[in-house]
C-alpha cells in the first residue's frame, strides 16, 4: 500500500459504502479522469480500439493492477501514459489534478474520477501514440486517436461513460 493520504481516504470511502456494488472485495477497483485543456476548455478523449467502448471516444480509465499496489494515483499516472501518452511526473500530475492543494474527485459507480486541467498538445500526443501502434504491449495501443472535444457539444460517438461522468 502506498503512503498517499488521498489513496487512504478513497479506500476508506469505497470500503464503507453501503452500496454493495461499490463495497465488494470482488469488485475490481478502477480509476479514471477528465482533463480539460487549459487553452480551449475542451476535454481530451481517446478512440478505443478494444473493449466495451470499442470505436467510441472515451476517457482515460482502467483497473488497478497488481503492480499498482492499491495506489489510485499511481494507477492513474500509469494509465495516462498508456492511453493518452501523457507522461506526467508527480509535479505535473499535481499541477493537473490539484486545485488549491486538493484533488477534485467524483465517485462514479465506485470508480474515483479525477478532474483536472492541463495544457494539451493534441498533435504531439497523437504523434507519440502512433509510435506505439505496433507495440508488443497491448496497453500502449488501446487508443487509435486522441482528440479534444467540446464538453458542451459532444460528438455522437462518445461513450456512455463520458456522458455519465460529465453530469457531475
Ligand atoms: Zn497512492
Amino acid at each position: 500500500m502506498c503512503k498517499h493520504n488521498i489513496c487512504a481516504q478513497l479506500w476508506t470511502l469505497l470500503n464503507s459504502s453501503e452500496i454493495p456494488e461499490i463495497n465488494s472485495n470482488k469488485t475490481k477497483k478502477g480509476v479514471a479522469c477528465v482533463i480539460y485543456d487549459t487553452n480551449t476548455e475542451k476535454i481530451i478523449l481517446g478512440r478505443e480500439n478494444y473493449g466495451r467502448y470499442q470505436g467510441k471516444l472515451s476517457l482515460c480509465a482502467g483497473g488497478l493492477e497488481s503492480q499498482d499496489d492499491n495506489c489510485f494515483i499511481g494507477a492513474l499516472k500509469r494509465e495516462l501514459f498508456e492511453e493518452f501518452k501523457l507522461n506526467f511526473d508527480w509535479k505535473n500530475f499535481n499541477k493537473c489534478f490539484k486545485s488549491h492543494g486538493v484533488f477534485n474527485i467524483v465517485i462514479h459507480h465506485g470508480t474515483p474520477v479525477f478532474r483536472g486541467k492541463y495544457p494539451i498538445d493534441i498533435n504531439e500526443l497523437n504523434k507519440i501514440n502512433k509510435q506505439y501502434v505496433n507495440s508488443n504491449n497491448p496497453a500502449l495501443r488501446e487508443m487509435s486517436e486522441l482528440v479534444l472535444v467540446d464538453p458542451n457539444n459532444l460528438p455522437n460517438d462518445v461513450s456512455s461513460f463520458v456522458k455519465a461522468v460529465l453530469k457531475y
